[in-house]
């Protein structure tokens, strides 16, 4: 006879607006590069979720307080965060860039002064800003969520901001009346990571990182950057 374990069921949450990583499709299913690698791994390594989208901050709050099991949400590994979550192999090259609105006449980070700059709470985007805030003398005001924020420079209340850069591209790509100051040359390069609360569901970053592992090795994951981005990464 065979015993069949149950299947862990784990509570993930996720950023409810980050395209094209997160973001929910005409039917208001979530999708995208993220909740596509999460679905592949999870049926994979055999476990099941309750997705939980919500704002990133919130998101990243919910995991260390121990609301959530994990998270992935576009998610920046950085050193800061390594101190509260343990992180899954990285899966994505990201780095921060600078926005303003199409046909602005701010040129260089100079032209900031006075100037206010709209950022994302609890980002990596937010706080490399605040570290070159006093030196270019800008104001800043924050959003949770990344459509809202993109709107208010679009409709001139702020006049930048600082962001993930292929989530920046694919919004304007996509329609969004911004410009990316620094595309050749972004500050910060750093990974995505799936992360879960330091010390805590180590089977649930196990089982990710061994999922991950085999769907770089036969071709789904580049499949899934090529459906939303057009090209390997
Ligand atoms: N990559 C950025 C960070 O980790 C932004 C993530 C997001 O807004 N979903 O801070």
């Amino acid at each position: 006879t065979t015993v069949s374990a149950a299947k862990p069921n784990y509570i993930i949450t996720t950023d409810a607006t980050y395209p094209p990583f997160d973001f929910q499709d005409s039917n208001n299913q979530y999708t995208g590069i993220d909740q596509e690698i999460l679905k592949t791994i999870a049926k994979r390594e055999g476990f099941t979720y309750t997705l939980k989208p919500m704002s990133f901050n919130a998101a990243t709050q919910s995991v260390t307080s121990g609301q959530a099991d994990g998270i992935i949400a576009g998610m920046s590994i950085t050193d800061e965060r390594k101190e509260v979550f343990d992180f899954g192999t990285p899966y994505y090259k990201s780095g921060i860039a600078w926005a303003v609105k199409k046909g602005s006449n701010i040129k260089s980070l100079s032209d900031l002064k006075g100037k206010t700059v709209a950022l994302k709470t609890g980002t990596a985007g937010a706080d490399y800003a605040l570290s070159i805030q006093k030196q270019y003398g800008f104001k800043v005001t924050y959003f949770n969520d990344s459509d809202t924020l993109y709107n208010d420079v679009v409709n001139d209340n702020a006049q930048a901001t600082f962001g993930d850069l292929p989530v920046l591209q694919y919004s304007i790509k996509n329609g969004t009346k911004l410009k990316v100051m620094n595309a050749k040359s972004p500050y910060e390069s750093g990974w995505y990571g799936f992360a879960v609360k330091k010390g805590q569901n180590k089977q649930l970053l196990a089982s990710f990182n061994k999922g991950y592992a085999a769907i770089k090795k036969d071709g789904t994951y580049d499949k899934i950057i090529k459906k939303y981005l057009g090209a390997p990464a």
